[in-house]
């Protein structure tokens, strides 16, 4: 049984080999994070490279997990990484450490749990802080339609740019969406992957 091996947060010399191989996975998140060009899958490759674990996370669903800092030439670079326990490295999300969270690419500035309340106020994915932003473009899919909401309000995750919405929210999204309440048309550039 591999049982007991389970619960090991994964070796920085696993997680090297298995980017240096592309023996791994990344999620969708990371597609979401290329998007908006905040990192590239070379950078992240870069700092799995030359990086070393700066952090175990151990979640009850999701498992263990290590944060890997490194450096994609002057840039550091954080990398969620797990062993999805059938020889893949899995990439959960990645962010540049900014000085919101992070007093250096390091140590985490301690915010003493101040900002509890009863919204939400910390990021599922990277731990970051939720602020409440409006959103100017907000992508919302129903029924395989893509449908761009303007000025929305969102929880914005100020490391990873993760966002949340209320259930509130996204009801009246779906109204509007229902009723027909468009007020214009934008192009969209269409990828294929070939
Ligand atoms: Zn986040």
């Amino acid at each position: 049984m591999i049982m007991a091996l389970e619960n090991d947060a994964p070796k920085i010399e696993w997680i090297r080999e298995k980017a240096k191989a592309s023996d791994y996975h990344i999620s969708e998140h990371i597609v979401r994070y290329f998007m908006v060009k905040k990192v590239t899958i070379r950078e992240i490759e870069d700092a799995i490279a030359n990086g070393r674990i700066i952090e175990t996370h151990r979640h009850p669903a999701r498992g263990v997990s290590a944060l890997v800092l490194g450096y994609a030439g002057e840039k550091p670079i954080h990398v969620m990484c797990a062993d999805d326990q059938h020889g893949w490295l899995l990439i959960l999300f990645t962010y540049v450490p900014g000085s919101k969270m992070w007093k250096d690419p390091v140590n985490r500035i301690e915010h003493g749990g101040k900002r509890m309340g009863e919204k939400l106020n910390k990021c599922f994915f990277c731990g970051g802080m939720i602020e409440q932003v409006q959103v100017g473009n907000f992508d919302y899919r129903l029924e395989g339609q893509l449908y761009v909401v303007k000025d929305i309000p969102a929880g914005l995750c100020v490391q990873c740019g993760e966002k949340y919405i209320t259930a509130k929210a996204s009801k009246k999204i779906n109204s509007l969406i229902e009723d027909e309440r468009f007020v214009g048309t934008e192009d969209v550039f269409v990828l294929k992957y070939e």
